[in-house]
């Protein structure tokens, strides 16, 4: 039995529907799946639908945006009960803080002689959780760019025209909103942030999880984040990080996470006891 931890839908800046989704999982022989949107659950009662149809477990999460040393970081929440009011709170206000975000994208861009509306980005992104891809596509749909990559080059990458920087929630604050939603956290794809130093200070601010196989984890990385994992005290997770095609080929299928580490994992939920 094999589980893939990591996914976004076009709940967020992925581009397949939860069915597509679970269809290709099925395709790919994955038992186990959690979604994984940015900052946003919106998805995950399809993807829980889509799921059980298909004969598959679904566990409901979120990647959540949040800071540590001035690094942006991502935090995975696991079975989280989506009806949570802290969570959906924070979300709401993360959420919105993307929105106006988005707005202010648009305005520098315009200042830059780009006459994009914020409305045509948010038509492309038609979810709750907006962002810098949605804006990449109105770019191109709107001729500006040449493709997706030349978006982020010339004008989305951080320092580039039209970047702003989003509102973060620190480490400590992420992993407790998901606590207290019952679920358990997890690093994203430690290898992205080159700083591994941070590591053992999330774990301290008590991380469930590290996620160790990532398909931008290359070499012996995952290796060294399963040894740091056990050192840690940590559950070793893994996922594909699949954004649909946005990023050329989907991604799904790559990584085969043992099921044995959800069953690891789920002991980790604050309520496993009552479950
Ligand atoms: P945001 O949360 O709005 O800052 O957007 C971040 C998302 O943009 C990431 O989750 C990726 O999906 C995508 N992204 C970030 N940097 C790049 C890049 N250089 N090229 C393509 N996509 C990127
Ligand atoms: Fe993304
Ligand atoms: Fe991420
Ligand atoms: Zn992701």
């Amino acid at each position: 039995m094999f589980a893939d931890l990591h996914l976004h839908t076009f709940f967020s800046d992925g581009t397949f529907s939860p069915e597509e989704l679970a269809t290709r999982a099925q395709t790919e022989g994955l038992n186990a799946l959690a979604l994984t949107d940015h900052d946003s659950i919106e998805g995950c009662a399809r993807m829980e639908a889509a799921c059980r149809e298909r004969g598959i477990e679904f566990i409901p999460g979120a990647e959540l945006t949040a800071e540590h040393r001035d690094r942006e970081v991502h935090i995975l929440g696991y079975w989280l009960d989506t009806t949570s009011p802290p969570l959906l709170s924070r979300l709401a206000g993360f959420q919105a803080v993307r929105s106006n975000r988005i707005r202010d994208m648009v305005h520098r861009l315009n200042e830059r002689g780009i006459p994009l509306t914020a409305e045509s980005v948010f038509a492309i992104a038609n979810c709750q959780s907006p962002g810098r891809p949605h804006v990449a596509r109105a770019l191109v749909e709107g001729g500006f760019c040449r493709d997706y990559d030349e978006a982020f080059e010339k004008y989305l990458k951080k320092g580039r025209p039209g970047w702003v920087s989003k509102a973060r929630m620190d480490v400590p604050t992420a992993i407790g909103i998901i606590h207290a939603a019952g679920g358990v956290a997890v690093l994203a794809h430690p290898g992205l942030y080159r700083a591994d130093f941070i590591i053992p200070e999330l774990a301290a601010a008590g991380l469930d999880g590290l996620e160790c196989w990532h398909t931008k984890h290359f070499g012996g990385t995952s290796a060294s984040y399963e040894r740091m994992a056990g050192q840690l005290g940590l559950v070793a997770t893994g996922g594909s990080d699949c954004h649909g095609m946005a990023k050329g080929e989907p991604l799904i299928g790559r990584i085969r996470l043992p099921y044995a580490q959800v069953i690891a994992l789920k002991a980790r939920r604050p309520l496993a006891q009552a479950a």
